[in-house]
Order: structure tokens, then sequence, then C-alpha cells
């Protein structure tokens, strides 16, 4: 286990914010877990050290929270880097998916060559909420011809059941909120 920290101690450093960005929400800042170094590295740890085994070609991440954690974990197993983002940041040609959010829609793009058919592709983000961003960053993934070996989150709100929109797909989260 990574730097010796449980999840239990990881969690603790996780704050609450509440009402942001809107009020009803109570906001995960993981900003405060961040900032730890030796907490940080458990997280990467514990996240890469479950696909050590797995033969992953690219981690994907997604914008912005998931950068931090992907590209780490794309390092430790020596796998490559591929960001999903918002529309309009990237470069260069691009194949974009609508999806719902609570309220209206939202997009994101990746590059159309930035996985080739068959790799094997590891996709990270920071949270599962209702799981809506996973979702559709992994149909572009499939787009792409990619096989997706493995979707991993550091925290999981398991009550909003984002989990079932991913059913098809190995889904491991450290921290999860019940
Ligand atoms: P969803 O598509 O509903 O699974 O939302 C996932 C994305 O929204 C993640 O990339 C999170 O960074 C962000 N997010 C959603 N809910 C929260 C929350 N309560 N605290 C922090 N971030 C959140």
């Amino acid at each position: 286990m990574g730097a010796g920290m449980n999840v239990a101690e990881l969690r603790a450093k996780i704050r609450d914010i509440k009402d942001f960005p809107t009020e009803g929400i109570l906001f995960k800042d993981i900003t405060t877990l961040l900032k730890d170094g030796p907490a940080f590295r458990a997280v990467v740890d514990m996240l890469a050290e479950r696909y050590a085994k797995e033969r992953v070609d690219v981690v994907v991440g997604i914008e912005s929270r998931g950068f931090i954690f992907a590209g780490a974990v794309a390092h430790q197993l020596g796998a490559g880097f591929v960001p999903v983002r918002k529309l309009g940041k990237l470069p260069g040609k691009t194949i974009e998916v609508e999806y719902e959010l609570e309220y209206g829609r939202d997009a994101l793009a990746v590059h159309e060559d930035a996985v080739k058919p068959g790799q094997r592709v590891l996709a990270v983000d920071d949270l599962l909420a209702t799981g809506g961003t996973m979702a559709a960053t992994l149909r572009l993934v499939q787009q792409l011809g990619g096989k997706v070996v493995g979707v991993a989150f550091m925290i999981e709100l398991a009550f909003l059941k984002g989990r079932e929109k991913l059913k098809d797909y190995p889904l491991h989260s450290l921290i999860v909120y019940e």
C-alpha cells in the first residue's frame, strides 16, 4: 500500500464544502488531499497497483481533475496518457459526444487518433457521481475501437448510483460514500 496510508486516512483528507457550486450540492474538495504528498502518492499507488497486470496501453483522463490522477497513474504504469476535454480545447481533429446533465447538456471531445483500435484503455476520473461524464467518455473510447480494461475513481458517491450506468465495465473506486 502506497506510502503507508490507508483508505480511512485518505478519506479524512477530503474536505466537504456545502452549497458549492450551487445550493444543495455537497462538494468533495480534493485539494486538501492533493497538497499532502504521502496522501497523493498513496492514492496514485493504490489506483495503479490494481491495473499493474492488465497491460494498459493508454490511460484516459477527463478534464480537469481527472487529469491529475490519470497522468500520474499512466506514468506509474508506463502507459500513455489521453485527454478527454470540453469542446474547443483540443487542437487536432476530434470526435465528440453529448450527454445529459442534471440541468441541460454538455459535450466532450477526444482526438480521433488518440486511441488505436484494439488498444487497452484504463479510464480515470476523480469522482463518480451520476456516471454521465464517464459513460460519455467510454462512448468516445469505444467509437475509437479501444478496449476498456478498467474504469477507476478516487471517490464514488454511491448513493447517486452512477455505477449502474457503467455496469458493462470493471469499475473500481477507492473511497466510497454510501
Ligand atoms: P457525474 O457525471 O455526475 O458522474 O459527475 C462527475 C464529475 O462531476 C466529476 O468529474 C466530478 O469532478 C464532478 N462532481 C460531481 N459531483 C461532485 C461533488 N459532489 N463533489 C465534487 N465533484 C463533483
